[in-house]
């Protein structure tokens, strides 16, 4: 398998490259050159499979520069950190089945793919003998498991930028109290907007980018677009054998457009099977604007009780735009260079009409979001993280008859038990893995939202 860029203005790579490169030379996002299919017979003998094993079986489909028994390995290894034996269990709790992903070591979905990153990463630099200093920005949970993902491992140092006293106490100390010497934690006096913003410009640096050899953790990383189809397959199965069913919908906590875009692409390679994918935003809409109006136009970032979702950049949308537009990458190219320039898209109402074949669209503000913590736990018993909450509340609302709804279960409640404890008077108790950092060791550095002060900061910590 080989990949290509959504602009259209690179040779094809292979996927180790793909991996290294994570943001395209040519500015575009990296996808594979097509999309493979996965047979009814396949769809049949996978059904019964462990999540490893399923795993290995949907990579080895993008991944063809690996040997078999290394790729194996890399698996394996990356889903011994979680804490229940099916690594991403579903459960049913009334009208929705849960989807849980928070049971890696920072309780939040980004640790399935960021997990198998970190040993890709460490495996390719300790065969190349090369080095590589990894760039990201982060509004919360991606920072934690990407350092999560990286700690420790030989060749390569961590810089990852949050926004200043913007993401949720946890979120911070799980990222501030590692303290390795390969991780550096940049706090921004800005929002995470301003945080992405600075790292692609960074990366836009070619000669800077060469000279540090820097590398991409963020979703922009195929590799985690990639890790992330695995946990639909896995819950398509579950569900079917449940319920017989053969059409499943899925909702999704949506901020980056990482999540669902790779709902969208285990769709395309099953060829049936799902029935609607249901694109769930907070206050941050610009998603379901697109969706259910065909306007995608940058508004101002609004902080929420779902810190994840405050993104008005969706960094994936490019991916999804390349498909929409039938890979077309001189069409992207035109359209991100006018969306840079303008702050927005517009879609005419046929084009419309297609996106919401893709996709419905909900967006969930902060009173629903709470109400629907306090009845859904009445009714179930169940604590939703206040980013779950967002799923489930579209996921119910967008619901049909007769097909069951899958919502993806993005963080444990406890990582925000702030917004759990406004809607149920009360926190919900933390697991093991939380207990406890407030007294650990913590290490951060506050810088300016300013691309030469970062720069300056990374040329001289860069390993
Ligand atoms: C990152 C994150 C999201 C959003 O996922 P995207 O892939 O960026 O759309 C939702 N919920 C939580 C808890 C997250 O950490």
């Amino acid at each position: 398998m080989r990949y290509i860029s959504t602009r259209g203005r690179i040779d094809s790579i292979s996927f180790r490259e793909a991996v290294i490169m994570g943001l395209a030379t040519d500015g575009g996002l990296l996808l594979p050159e097509s999309i493979p299919t996965v047979s009814t017979g396949e769809l049949k003998s996978w059904a019964k499979l462990s999540y490893s094993e399923l795993a290995f079986k949907v990579m080895s489909l993008f991944i063809t520069d690996i040997k078999a028994g290394d790729l194996q390995g890399l698996v394996g290894r990356s889903y011994t950190a979680f804490d229940h034996p099916e690594i991403t269990p579903v459960v049913k709790k009334g009208n929705i089945y849960i989807l849980e992903l928070f049971h890696g070591p920072t309780l939040a979905f980004k640790d399935v793919a960021l997990q198998f990153l970190g040993n890709v990463f460490e495996y390719l630099l300790l065969e190349s003998g090369h080095k590589m200093n990894i760039l990201g920005a982060t509004s919360g949970d991606t920072g934690s498991a990407a350092i999560y993902g990286v700690r420790g491992k030989k060749n390569i140092n961590i810089f990852i930028l949050h926004p200043y006293k913007r993401v949720s106490p946890i979120q911070e100390l799980q990222m501030t109290t590692v303290t390795d010497a390969n991780v550096f934690n940049i706090a921004i006096k800005g929002t995470f907007d301003d945080g992405q913003a600075i790292v692609k410009a960074i990366f836009n640096d070619i000669p800077f980018k060469e000279t540090h050899s820097l590398g991409a953790i963020n979703s922009i990383n195929w590799a985690r677009v990639l890790a992330q189809i695995v946990y639909y397959f896995y819950a398509y199965f579950r569900v079917r054998e449940e319920t017989g069913r053969e059409e499943i919908s899925f909702a999704v906590p949506t901020g980056n457009f990482g999540d669902i875009f790779a709902g969208h692409i285990a769709r395309r390679m099953m060829g049936k099977g799902f029935h609607r994918l249901v694109l769930a935003t907070n206050e941050n809409n610009i998603l379901t604007r697109f969706i259910n109006t065909g306007d995608y136009s940058i508004g101002k970032v609004v902080p929420t009780i779902s810190p994840s979702m405050d993104i008005q950049v969706a960094s994936n949308f490019e991916r999804y735009l390349y498909y929409f537009y039938s890979e077309d990458a001189e069409r992207v190219r035109a359209a991100m260079k006018s969306f840079s320039k303008n702050g927005h898209l517009k879609f005419t109402k046929k084009e419309q009409s297609l996106v919401r074949k893709d996709f419905a669209g909900q967006s969930v503000d902060q009173s629903a979001t709470l109400k629907t913590i306090r009845s859904f736990y009445e009714e179930t018993g169940y604590i939703l993280d206040p980013h779950t909450a967002v799923g489930v509340r579209a996921g119910l609302d967008l619901r049909e008859p007769d097909v069951p709804m899958v919502c993806l279960a993005t963080a444990h409640p406890a990582k925000f038990g702030e917004a759990v404890s406004q809607a149920l008077g009360r926190e919900p108790e933390l697991p093991p893995g939380l207990q406890g950092l407030a007294e650990r060791e913590a290490r951060c550095e506050v810088l300016e939202a300013d691309i030469d002060v970062i720069r300056d900061y990374l040329h001289k910590n860069a390993i």
